[in-house]
C-alpha cells in the first residue's frame, strides 16, 4: 500500500488510539466546524438533551472518526460506533438502537454505504426516536412503533453527493472537514512525536507536514516512518537532514505526490497532450481502478491545482507541468 495513502492501515491503528486528540481543545484546526460544534454541544448539555445529528464530510485522514469521539467524550456520553457496509440488516440496525442509553452518540462511519432497507429504519429513529416494526405477513401484517431513547447520530462519508436526499435531510449539523495547511500539519507532527517520545528539530516538522497532502493521518504515519531511519540511522533524533533523506527514500516528493501521482501526472501529459482526457482511460493507462483515482488520489491534485476537471475530462495544470520540470505547452 502507498505510504501517503490516507487510507486507514493495519499499523495505523495502535499509533493512532495514542495520537488522537480527546478533547475539542486538542483537535486542531477545523476551526469553523468547531466553533459551531463548540456551541450545539454546550446548548445540548445544559438543556440535557441529545445534540442534533451530525453528518461529517470530506476525503479520508481528516478527523471525521475523532471528531466524533470528542463530540461524545465533550458530551459525556457513551459511543458506539460502526459502519455502513458493517450493518447488513435492518434487524442489525434495530438491535444497536434498541441499546443505546439515552443521549449517546452513534457514529456510523461510510454512511453512503447503508443499502436502502437499513437507511429507512433510520428515518423514524432520527427524526421520532422510534423504530416503525412489521409483524406478520401479507394482509394481517401491522406496523407496531417502538419508541428509542434519545440519541445523536454521526455519519462521517467520504461522498457526500452519494448520500440519499432523505437521509442527507435529517442531519440538522452538517460539517465539511477541510484539508489542513502546513502550520496545522506541523503542530499535529510536533505535537504526535511528543506523545511518541522522540525529539524532532522544527525544520523536520515542517519538512513533514509539507508533504503531508494535508491529511493528519499522512503525517502521522510519515512521522513514524521517519523516526525509523532516525532510530536505525541516526541517534534518535529527528533532524531536518534525516528527515530530508529519509522522506527521499520513501519517495515522498516536496508536495507529498508519490510514484503513483507522478505516473498519472505524465501519463496525461505524454499520452494525452495534458488533456482532457476522460478518467476511465487514465485508469486504463496507469493500471488504476476509476473508483480509486477519483477517492484516494484525485481529490489532493486537484486541491493544490494540479489537475482540473472538465466536462470532457482530467486536464494537466501549468503548475504540475512546473512541478514536474517539464516545459509548459502554449
Ligand atoms: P477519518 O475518520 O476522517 O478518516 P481519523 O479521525 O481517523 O480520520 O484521523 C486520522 C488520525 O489523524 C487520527 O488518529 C489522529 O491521530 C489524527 N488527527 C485527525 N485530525 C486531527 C486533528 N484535528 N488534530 C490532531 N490530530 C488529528
Amino acid at each position: 500500500d502507498r505510504i501517503i495513502s490516507a487510507n486507514l492501515m493495519m499499523e495505523d491503528h495502535v499509533v493512532e488510539y495514542s495520537l488522537r486528540p480527546r478533547y475539542l481543545s486538542e483537535y486542531i484546526g477545523q476551526s469553523q466546524a468547531k466553533e459551531n460544534l463548540k456551541v450545539y454541544i454546550e446548548a445540548a448539555k445544559q438543556r440535557s438533551e441529545a445534540l442534533d445529528h451530525v453528518l461529517l464530510y470530506g476525503p479520508p485522514g481528516l478527523g471525521k472518526t475523532t471528531l466524533s469521539n470528542i463530540i461524545a467524550n465533550e458530551l459525556g456520553v457513551n459511543i458506539r460506533t460502526t459502519s455502513g457496509p458493517a450493518i447488513e440488516r435492518p434487524g442489525d440496525l434495530a438491535a444497536i438502537l434498541t441499546n443505546l442509553q439515552e443521549n449517546d452518540v452513534l457514529f456510523i462511519d461510510e454512511i453512503h454505504r447503508l443499502n436502502r432497507s437499513v437507511e429507512e429504519v433510520l428515518y423514524p429513529a432520527m427524526e421520532d426516536y422510534a423504530l416503525d416494526i412489521i409483524i406478520g405477513k401479507g394482509p394481517s401484517a401491522r406496523s407496531v412503533r417502538l419508541d428509542l431513547p434519545p440519541f445523536t447520530l454521526i455519519g462521517a462519508t467520504t461522498r457526500a453527493g452519494l448520500l440519499s436526499a432523505p437521509l442527507r435531510d435529517r442531519f440538522g449539523v452538517v460539517s465539511r472537514l477541510e484539508y489542513y495547511n502546513v502550520d496545522e500539519l506541523t503542530f499535529i507532527v510536533t505535537r504526535a512525536a511528543d506523545i511518541l517520545q522522540v525529539h524532532i528539530e522544527e525544520e523536520a516538522a515542517i519538512e513533514i507536514g509539507l508533504r503531508s497532502r494535508g491529511t493528519p493521518r499522512i503525517a502521522n504515519r510519515l512521522l513514524k516512518r521517519v523516526r525509523d531511519f532516525a532510530q536505525v540511522r541516526g541517534d534518535g533524533m529527528i533532524t531536518t537532514e534525516l528527515a530530508k533523506s529519509a522522506l527521499e527514500l520513501l519517495q515522498v516528493d516536496s508536495l507529498g505526490l508519490d510514484l503513483i501521482d507522478h505516473k498519472m501526472l505524465t501519463a496525461i501529459i505524454q499520452s494525452f497532450k495534458g488533456g482532457p482526457v476522460g478518467l476511465d482511460t487514465i485508469a486504463a493507462t496507469i493500471g488504476e481502478e476509476s473508483q480509486t483515482i477519483e477517492d484516494v488520489y484525485e481529490p489532493y491534485l486537484l486541491q493544490i491545482g494540479f489537475l482540473q476537471r472538465t466536462p470532457r475530462g482530467r486536464a494537466v495544470t501549468p503548475a504540475a507541468y512546473r512541478h514536474l520540470g517539464l516545459p509548459v505547452p502554449q
